[in-house]
């Protein structure tokens, strides 16, 4: 009997004793592909050794030590090494232990650097609907997910929210990509005039969707027509990279693939790679600045900020993720993902659409391909599918998402950078089988 309030209480868990690789064990032998990473985190894999002897040597030489009275050399490894590697303009780095903490502390960071510089009358955050950006109150108020905000609408800040960039669903078929990404261009303008241009905080979103739409990447020249809006009206703009980043989408950071310069990014989930819990907010320099030549500190923390075997475990996967070759790998395996994906379900009355950029993959489920209409809520499809994956062997992330108030389900694909074609091969075939079966009836 579990003593541990697990997020699904009805489900009986298998329980893992080993991980080597891209597969993980169960207690009782049973052996998972692991298709989605968990929840796209282990961008290595598991058992990696080099990060193991990593933490080992951090943990030697000191597990731990607060920031109001140290830095340590892994923390001040792993913030250089980030800085080095991600586009020009994020020259510093804010470390937390997770994905929710990150968007709580960039929030937060948006709002300060304007109190610094003398705009504290900025005060509303802007995000799209159908989003999400962690589980914690103000991460949560961010999201546009109705579902994941429904029971905890009363006691959510107000946050305000405008359409995502979402071509399958939503671009016109009359419409090019580039007349479509005016449209949003034209809708978030419009929103920041209407609660006051110089009122607004910042914009947040996900250079590519994720949990809640399953892989889904805007339309080329989005984010810059964005870029714009938010220079007009002096508004921040926050990417959320804590699931597309570190890589996941063949370049280390996705907005890199974008052509824009955000005022904050969030990373986590690959950062840690699942070794150790730790996320962070990079930020420009002119935040920077703004905090030390006005208050002279950041007015937030946690107990676990800059953890150093986190911080040493990260250190080692960046160091990982940015060796030659390892890009060129995650574009070639989700290529072949991509292309496997569509030769086995692309002719499946079921699957409406097959996304994504490298090995970050979504495929979306409908009852009628040329409706889009979502299967039934009640019925649960999503459940279904990992049921029927795990049945196989198969770990993938399979969501029952909001589409325009109804329930729609996708499933999430993100493996190891690590994983073989071979390997690939496996979860396109696994996976087909758990979508014909949970759909069969
Ligand atoms: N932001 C995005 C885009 C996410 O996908 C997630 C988690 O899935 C979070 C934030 C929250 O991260 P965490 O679960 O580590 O708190």
């Amino acid at each position: 009997m579990t003593r541990i309030l697990h997020r699904s209480i009805a489900a009986s868990l298998p329980h893992a004793v080993a991980g080597q690789g891209v597969y993980i064990q169960d207690a009782a032998g049973r052996s998972y592909i692991d298709g989605s990473g968990g929840a796209a985190v282990s961008c290595l894999g598991h058992g990696n050794v080099e990060v193991l002897d990593a933490m080992r040597a951090q943990m030697d030489r000191i597990a731990y030590a607060h920031t109001s009275f140290f830095t340590t050399d892994a923390a001040e490894d792993l913030a250089g090494k980030l800085v080095d590697l991600a586009p020009e303009g994020l020259d510093y780095v804010y470390l937390v232990s997770g994905g929710s903490e990150a968007v709580e502390a960039a929030l937060k960071m948006a709002r300060q650097y304007l109190v610094e510089i003398g705009q504290p009358q900025r005060r509303h955050i802007i995000a799209r609907r159908q989003s999400y950006h962690g589980n914690t109150i103000g991460a949560l108020a961010t999201g546009g997910n109705a579902w994941r905000r429904a029971q905890f609408q009363p006691i959510l800040p107000e946050t305000h929210h405008v359409s995502p960039c979402y071509a399958y669903r939503d671009q016109r078929p009359d419409e090019s990509a580039d007349d479509y990404a005016q449209r949003l261009a034209d809708e978030l303008d419009a929103k920041i005039r209407e609660l006051g241009a110089d009122e607004v905080i910042a914009f947040v979103a996900e250079p590519v969707v994720g949990a809640t739409m399953g892989a889904v990447p805007a339309v080329p020249g989005y984010f810059r027509r964005i870029r714009e809006v938010c220079d007009r009206h002096g508004v921040l703009l926050i990417l959320d990279e804590v699931m597309c980043g570190m890589g996941r989408t063949g370049s280390l950071f996705a907005c890199a693939a974008e052509g824009v310069r955000p005022d904050l990014v969030t990373i986590a989930k690959g950062l840690g790679g699942g070794y150790q819990p730790i996320g962070a907010v990079m930020l420009s320099d002119a935040i920077y600045q703004a905090f030390a030549q006005g208050s002279g500190l950041f007015q937030h923390g946690h107990t676990y900020i800059c953890h150093p075997v986190a911080a040493a475990a990260a250190g080692k996967v960046v160091e990982i993720l940015a060796r030659p070759g390892m890009m060129e790998q995650v574009v070639a395996m989700g290529d072949r993902l991509q292309a496997g994906l569509e030769a086995a379900l692309g002719q499946s009355p079921f699957v409406g659409d097959i996304r994504g950029r490298g090995l970050f993959r979504g495929i979306e489920l409908v009852v009628d391909r040329d409706s889009k209409t979502p299967f039934d809520p009640k019925m649960r499809l999503h459940a279904r599918i990992k049921r029927e994956a795990m049945d196989r062997g198969l770990m993938c992330y399979p969501m029952g998402g909001t589409i325009d108030g109804v329930r729609g389900d996708h499933v999430l694909l993100a493996p190891p950078y690590i994983i073989q074609p071979e390997e690939i091969d496996q979860i396109v075939e696994r996976l087909a089988g758990a979508i014909t079966a949970a759909t069969a009836g």
